[in-house]
């Protein structure tokens, strides 16, 4: 059954409720394991673009490439990206839908395949994300804490696209921002074994590549670009959201943040680059309202909803979305 959200604006990390903190501060909690944290996040950002820069090289002088490892590529990046974008995002984060717990805890192994941290890090910390938009406390802003000018913007991109990751060592606490996850057994279990998902992740296209070409070398090869590959190309497609979609674009919706709309990278975001509305509605299913729009993790979660999946899906009162359209203003 779908269900209409309220028409009052809502500004709390999940979109569930009212914001009972304020203090930026209080709401970090330091890293653990600062050096191995870093040393890990060095590891995982790293090695990936290396491998995907041998790889373009051997697949274009012809040695290292066949239609088969673009083919695993292309399945994997679509099955972990969705775990990303339809369950870590907007399933897990902002409650856009509702399904069973085995469901639930499926989305949270597939996006943590994406190597882009454990499950209740990353909702934590996009929650404080949506609480802080574009102010002091929010994780990964362009604009906060940077200067104006030339300089300013490029440091402010840096910071949001890759810096966060290794600059700030205090992370958003999940005892105040992910409490529903942390009451939840399996997506624990999840989350706590992060780096098994990495693995069984780029074991799949190994494995696929060994099914589709009989050989250990077709498994090395889809391993390179069905894992390292992929694992490249989805962090930058997730940094740009942080990064780009709060720099460049339209702002179609009113906001207090800086988030904008910016339509080709919809295509490899799975939809989520219709940041600007995502902002304006954070617990829509929808990102891409028009349906000119493509939003391809929306089509999928109505997929599954006629399936009988998912359900309690929020869509967004086309009045609520009148009310929140900018004015058109002209240049003068
Ligand atoms: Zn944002
Ligand atoms: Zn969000």
């Amino acid at each position: 059954m779908a269900t209409t959200a309220a028409d009052a604006p809502d500004r709390s990390p999940a979109g569930t409720g009212p914001i009972p903190w304020t203090d930026a501060e209080a709401l970090v909690r330091p890293v653990k394991l600062p050096l191995i944290d870093r040393t890990a996040s060095a590891l995982v950002t790293g090695i990936p673009p290396v491998i995907f820069l041998v790889g373009v090289y051997f697949g274009w002088t012809g040695h290292l490439l066949v239609w088969q490892d673009l083919v695993i590529l292309a399945f994997c990046y679509a099955l972990i990206g969705t775990g990303i974008t339809v369950g870590f995002h907007r399933l897990l984060t902002h409650r856009s839908f509702r399904c069973n717990r085995w469901v639930r805890a499926g989305f949270a192994a597939l996006g943590s395949a994406a190597a882009e941290g454990p499950v209740i890090d990353w909702v934590a910390t996009h929650r404080k994300h949506h609480q802080f938009s574009d102010v002091q406390g929010d994780p990964h802003s362009p604009h906060a804490g940077h200067d104006h000018g030339f300089k300013g913007a490029i440091k402010g991109l840096l910071h949001a696209h890759i810096g966060w990751v290794f600059s700030d060592m205090d992370v958003a606490d999940e005892h105040r921002y992910a409490k529903d996850l942390l009451a939840d057994p399996l997506i624990v279990f999840v989350s706590d074994t992060f780096p098994l998902w990495v693995v069984l992740g780029l074991a799949l296209p190994f494995g696929l590549g060994v099914a589709l070409s009989g050989t250990v070398t077709g498994g090395l090869t889809a391993l390179l670009w069905g894992g390292a590959a992929r694992i490249f190309l989805m962090h930058h497609a997730t940094f740009s959201i942080n990064s780009l979609c709060h720099f460049f674009g339209k702002q179609d919706y009113e906001t207090t943040d800086e988030s904008r709309n910016l339509a080709w990278l919809a295509v490899p975001t799975w939809g989520e680059a219709w940041h600007n509305t995502h902002h304006a509605f954070p617990t829509s299913y929808r990102h891409g309202m028009d349906r000119r729009q493509l939003d391809l993790s929306a089509e999928f979660i109505e997929l599954l909803e006629r399936l009988g999946i998912v359900w309690d899906v929020v869509r967004i009162s086309p009045e609520r979305i009148e009310r929140s359209r900018r004015p058109f203003r002209p240049v003068t």
